[in-house]
């Protein structure tokens, strides 16, 4: 038995998941914490947020996220890939800033105009 807080919203519900059982989950108060809680066992994934440089914008920072969840085991390749990007101004949000992040699958996108 596992014991986890989901973060699917701000309530937290302490959820307890039984990886003997078919990773039953219990302690959810929604579908979206027994989703949570077996994949965060299964096939753990985050949205990756982070920033990439950009030119001739007001800051030298533009926000970008990935257009879905990426695995947690890609992460930090994601996060070593992006450090080398640098775009240029004018980039609107939801602009495509790296197509198919590290195969992942996902986009990563600009989270505001810039
Ligand atoms: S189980 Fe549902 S209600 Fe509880 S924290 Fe997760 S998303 Fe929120």
């Amino acid at each position: 038995m596992t014991e986890l807080i989901c973060i699917g919203c701000p309530r937290g519900c302490h959820l307890k998941v039984d990886e003997e059982n078919g990773y039953q989950v219990t302690g959810n108060n929604c579908p979206i914490g027994a989703e949570y809680g077996k994949n965060e066992l299964t096939n753990p994934t985050r949205v990756l947020t982070t920033t990439v440089r950009i030119s001739g914008g007001i800051h030298n920072c533009l926000p970008v996220r990935s257009s879905g969840p990426i695995k947690k085991a890609l992460l930090m390749e994601a996060v070593r890939a992006l450090k080398d990007v640098e775009v240029a101004s004018p980039v609107k949000k939801g602009d495509v800033i790296v197509h198919n992040i590290v195969g992942s699958g996902q986009d990563m996108l600009a989270s505001r105009d810039m």
